[in-house]
């Protein structure tokens, strides 16, 4: 049983992912916070809260939430995007073999 035509067009997308470093599962969570400072705007107005970032997963059946500074958002971006890609891929090659256990091919 070799490759579908399909099948080597997304692994080839897979190697291509892979070939990059940083790969990171997880959802990034936005929070507004109050600071508790006297006199700071987001006091009183909903809109002038302070951001801030974390990356929600689950390790091992825990609930994590990790703090990401503001200069490490981007690379962490980047990193759980890819994953969210390499796992689309995954899920497409399953499917594909799925469908041919079904069908009882190749
Ligand atoms: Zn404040």
């Amino acid at each position: 049983m070799g490759f579908t035509a399909t099948e080597r067009a997304l692994y080839s997308k897979l190697r291509r992912l892979l070939s990059q470093p940083g790969l990171l599962r997880g959802n990034l969570v936005e929070m507004r916070r109050y600071c508790g400072k006297a006199g700071c705007g987001c006091q009183t107005n909903v809109a002038r809260r302070h951001r801030s970032l974390y990356l929600a997963l689950s390790l091992e059946g825990k609930r994590r939430m990790l703090y990401i500074p503001p200069a490490w958002e981007e690379r962490v971006r980047q990193w759980t995007a890819r994953y969210g890609e390499v796992r689309a891929v995954l899920e497409r090659i399953t499917r594909q073999r799925l469908t041919q256990v079904e069908r009882r091919e190749g």
